[in-house]
């Protein structure tokens, strides 16, 4: 049986400035366990990267941006290319996440095209799908993650899948409060990887799925412990050193 690496996202979203960014990578750099068998990437905004960077030195800890553009360079007027990421350091990226689909009009087309050139440039994408409270509600809930993974899973070659993190991230339980109980999650993360073992067993295996929506240190462990999920990605929860670094120590 393949053993997966966990993973642990912090995604920061549009929070903090330069002052308490630095102070929060300072006090996850510190209060990390160095030996941490995890993998733990944060995504601060763009802006912030190289200063976020420099405070991570080599540390065990990588950086990622939460969004790039589809294109790969020119007339893009406030876009941020793959390669210019790659450039600074960057060695993840968030794509599709549900306030880029639901804010900004993401499509699965748009986000298919962000994993291939994403991959093209060395960057590893962290896929989010996930449903919404209606869709849920009227049962379409795996039939509308399962689309959304179709969709980049039909544009992309098999060597390239297995630097692919899947993040199964359900819109009612995003910076709601409200967190899928840990069976809940589960359920879809079996869902998820069956799908990705009927494609290929071994791409199955391998392949990272992690859960996100209000995962605190209170649920952290319970979540973790479901044999489907391979970690977390955090929102509110990471934007707290003590509380961060508690969810790393869940896995
Ligand atoms: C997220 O935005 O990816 C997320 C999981 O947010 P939160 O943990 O705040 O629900």
């Amino acid at each position: 049986m393949t053993t997966r690496i966990p993973f642990i996202g912090g995604n920061w979203k549009m929070n903090g400035d330069l002052a308490t960014l630095s102070d929060l990578t300072r006090n996850i750099n510190t209060t990390l366990d160095a030996k941490s068998k995890t993998e733990v990437v944060v995504f601060p905004s763009f802006v912030y990267l190289p200063a976020i960077k420099k405070l991570l030195g080599n540390n065990t800890i990588a950086l990622g941006a939460q969004n790039f553009c589809q294109h790969e360079q020119g007339a893009y007027t406030g876009e941020i290319a793959a390669s210019m990421l790659k450039d600074i350091g960057c060695a993840h990226v968030l794509v599709g996440h549900s306030e880029r689909r639901q804010l900004y009009g993401e499509t699965d087309q748009v986000v298919a095209e962000k994993c291939v050139l994403a991959l093209k440039h060395d960057l590893k994408p962290v896929l989010c799908v996930g449903e919404t409270l209606a869709q849920r509600q009227s049962d379409d809930a795996e039939s509308t993650v399962l689309a959304q993974l179709d969709a980049v899973l039909d544009q992309i070659n098999m060597d390239d899948l297995q630097h692919l993190v899947i993040a199964y991230e359900p819109v009612w339980a995003i910076g709601t409060g409200q967190t899928a109980s840990a069976e809940q999650a589960q359920a879809m993360h079996q869902c998820l990887r069956q799908h990705l073992r009927n494609k290929d067993n071994h791409l199955g295996e391998m392949i990272r799925i992690i859960y996100g929506g209000s995962v605190k240190p209170a649920n952290a462990a319970a979540i973790f412990a479901m044999p489907d999920i391979d970690g977390g990605l955090i929102g509110g929860a990471s934007l707290n050193a003590d509380d961060f670094v508690a969810i790393v120590n869940a896995v």
